[in-house]
């Protein structure tokens, strides 16, 4: 017998490898960071033995959740302005908001608020866009998340620089700091030029320099509005996506959230450059931005991958939600119910999510030799019985509390719906002692 940290098992294995393998009554063999088997229960536990065992009877195993964009820290703006223009919210409540109150003390806060509340839905990796990012990393870091995290560029001043220089010098600094080339490590730093209308050519250029030459992701917004689109025509004579393929931005480390307004020929450009795109599509409909093409983008080979935006927009950062939001509207949307099935729907969730955020060595599906990043489902309860196919049960009817277990790179961070590894309750104090003084502000401003 061999000694594994911890065997997990349940009814339904799903791999989401690239056989669409999924075992019945499966197991995992853990150990230390990385899974070293994948068998049924039978065979596993012949072979291994573990004094911890995950999972069970009545569950589902399948890889974490992937968000592949966010801004964790604006969870602390959850609520605080809603049903308006994406142009008035931005301007008049969000960035003064942000500019009143970021602070590493804040971010950091904020980010271990963020992080519980992905972990509860079952998101074990997020890529993140924001500034204070060292206290954002810290929070991932100190409870266990895996994290893509990018240094936001801009080229006007906030409280963390005066100009775009300022912002690609931290930049630089954040990935050296954070960039250890170690494969379990939890947190990748980027680079996050905000989008095509708040960074300058030069500026973009620049971020992408510094991420061929520290080999990072350049994660960015694009092509989210119709106003974009317009703002964009208007100063360069280019709709957005043409506009980075003519400075030679496009290029398989992009992860571009959105692509809400983007044409044929600009589906083909993201195909050909390999670009990996963050569909918000709760964040689109909020925001009355539109519906991305992505029954199109499916065809033409884009890697489409599932992000929440910040909770400000959203309001929550569950992909779960995501999940099955996309699979009804682009139903709708296309008039064709075979539209983005529940198998391409999971896929889109985990191995495409940990690919476009270059992790798919790492994670992404549950294969021996990757990293164990593993969540069970609770399958005992009214709203998912009887079951006759899981993938669609995952997609249309589990809710984020059905998730029962959560393990992040071979550590156990949510087990049986609790965090084990901070204190639940202060962290919601908290939000709550923080949400307190920022309704002040707000009401005092606005009033
Ligand atoms: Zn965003």
């Amino acid at each position: 017998m061999q000694r594994a940290d911890y065997i997990i098992c349940g009814d339904y294995v799903l791999t989401m490898n690239d056989r669409m393998d999924s075992i019945k009554d499966g197991a995992i063999a853990v150990k230390g960071a990385e899974i070293i088997d994948v068998d049924i229960y039978e065979n596993i536990s012949k072979k291994y033995s573990s004094e911890n065992i995950v999972g069970g009877k009545g569950r589902a195993v399948l890889p974490g959740l992937i968000n592949t964009h966010t801004h964790a820290a604006m969870v602390y703006f959850r609520g605080l302005a809603d049903d308006m223009p994406l142009n008035d919210w931005l301007k008049n409540y969000i960035w003064p908001a942000e500019n009143e109150w970021l602070s590493n003390e804040f971010v950091f806060d904020a980010s271990q608020l963020a992080c519980l509340e992905m972990l509860k839905a079952g998101v074990t990796t997020f890529n993140d866009m924001y500034f204070f990012c060292d206290s954002v990393a810290n929070a991932a870091e100190k409870i266990g998340m895996r994290a893509v995290i990018g240094a936001g560029i801009v080229d006007f001043p906030t409280k963390t620089g005066n100009s775009a220089d300022d912002y690609i010098n931290n930049a630089e600094r954040f990935i050296e700091k954070w960039k250890k080339g170690v494969r379990d490590e939890l947190i990748t730093p980027c680079i996050a030029p905000h989008s095509t209308y708040t960074c300058s050519s030069e500026t973009l250029k620049k971020s992408k320099k510094i991420a061929e030459r520290l080999d990072v992701l350049l994660h960015i917004h694009l092509s989210e509005t119709e106003w974009e689109v317009s703002e964009v025509l208007s100063r360069y004579g280019k709709r957005p996506i043409e506009y980075l393929h003519s400075i030679g931005f496009l290029d398989e480390r992009v992860v571009a959230a959105h692509c809400v307004w983007v044409e044929d020929r600009e589906i083909e450009m993201l195909a050909n450059h390999k670009v990996g795109v963050s569909h918000c599509i709760e964040s689109n409909l909020k925001l009355a931005s539109g519906f991305a093409p992505v029954g199109a983008m499916l065809k033409s080979g884009v890697r489409v991958t599932f992000g929440t935006d910040g909770a400000a927009s959203n309001n929550d950062l569950n992909i779960l939600g995501e999940m099955s939001t996309a699979a009804k509207v682009h139903k709708a949307v296309l008039k064709d119910s075979v539209a983005l099935d529940a198998r391409t729907i999971i896929t889109m969730a985990t191995r495409w999510g940990a690919e476009v955020l270059g992790l798919g060595k790492s994670v992404g599906s549950i294969e021996k030799g990757k990293l164990a990043d593993i969540i069970t489902i609770n399958l005992k309860v009214p709203h998912l019985a009887p079951i006759y196919d899981v993938y669609s049960h995952i997609v249309y009817a589990v809710m984020a509390s059905d998730i029962e277990t959560v393990m992040v790179n071979g550590r156990l961070l949510i087990n049986n719906r609790m965090l084990i590894t901070a204190d639940e309750n202060s962290i919601l104090q908290k939000a709550f002692e923080w949400g307190r003084k920022i309704s002040l502000w707000s009401n005092g401003v606005k009033g």
